[in-house]
């Protein structure tokens, strides 16, 4: 059978939209109507008319979608598709954290689960932290959640103080510093750019930090660099369609023999096959119990509407 045929076939068929994280392997790159970050996605998910969103990424993710549109169906493709990052906030714990500290405004990464949303007051990306933390008065005390390596960076870019939850994402905590001293040794004028998400040693080579999109978008305006590229190996792809001249290698990861280097196992669980499946059957689908779609909406929405 030919899936891409299919998928295209059954995307006709039930009106369905097909929404893809940077991190998915190629050929579900290839597929998507729209491929983009975690902002772009929530925003792409808020506006469309589909009436079933397929979206190639991970739960969290799929759930904001869902969040956002209680009554179209989300499906995704591998429901054991998470995030450590997500996973290192668990709500209960979480709730009882900002309890301890009721006159903090609670400002959540998106990368975290719909009950965590719940609990918070703006929902922000690495695309919008330092924007949506600006938003909030000077003297007002702030919980930064759940990624403590794009907080230290979101406060080195404010200078304001923040609470962080201890939380981190286990592919941008991989990258190993000597390795990456080696590379860069070996390759002296490819410019080292990173995601916020990684720990404070890797951003201080980085001469450009910033979100996937920012990323790819810096590299898109420095057509005569060449880049290490301190994500998810994912982002190559999309970076090497645009550039397709352009000389791009993975920041190294930690010698371990149980992950790929510098890839994020959850987002690979989905293939093309799965995405098939999940379309035909309309399985597995995404549910969130109506009274925390409520309470995780308005973060969401500030979110959206902060970044417009
Ligand atoms: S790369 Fe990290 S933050 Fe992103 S989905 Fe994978 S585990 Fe979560």
């Amino acid at each position: 059978m030919d899936l891409v045929k299919e998928i295209k076939r059954l995307k006709k068929e039930k009106n369905a939209v097909i929404l893809a994280h940077y991190y998915q392997v190629p050929e579900i790159q290839d597929i998507a109507d729209y491929v983009g970050d975690s902002l772009g996605l929530s925003q792409k998910a808020a506006e469309t008319d589909a009436d079933v969103i397929v979206f190639a990424g991970v739960h969290f993710m799929a759930e904001t979608a869902k969040i956002l549109n209680p009554t179209k169906t989300v499906v995704l493709p591998d429901l054991n598709a998470g995030c450590s990052l997500a996973d290192s906030c668990p709500p209960d714990l979480f709730g009882e954290f900002t309890k301890a500290h009721p006159d903090h405004v609670v400002i959540t990464y998106v990368n975290c689960s719909a009950e965590v949303k719940a609990l918070s007051d703006i929902v922000c990306t690495s695309s919008n932290a330092v924007k949506i933390v600006e938003s909030v008065p000077k003297d007002t005390p702030i919980i930064f959640a759940p990624d403590k390596n794009l907080g230290r960076y979101v406060m080195r870019q404010t200078g304001r103080d923040m609470l962080l939850w201890d939380g981190s994402c286990i592919v941008h905590e991989a990258f190993s510093m000597d390795k990456l001293i080696a590379l860069h040794k070996k390759h002296p004028d490819y410019k080292i750019i990173a995601h916020p998400e990684s720990e404070e040693h890797i951003l201080g080579t980085a001469t450009y930090i910033g979100s996937t999109s920012g990323m790819i978008n810096y590299v898109k305006t420095h057509p005569n660099d060449k880049f290490i590229v301190a994500t998810e190996a994912g982002i190559l792809h999309k970076m090497q369609l645009e550039m397709p001249d352009t000389e791009l290698v993975p920041a190294p990861a930690v010698e371990d023999n149980t992950c790929a280097c510098s890839e994020c196992h959850f987002m690979k669980m989905n293939t093309l096959q799965k995405l098939y499946d999940c379309l035909l059957n309309e399985s597995p689908q995404i549910e969130v119990p109506e009274h925390i779609r409520e309470r995780a909406l308005l973060p969401i929405e500030r979110m959206l509407e902060l970044s417009k």
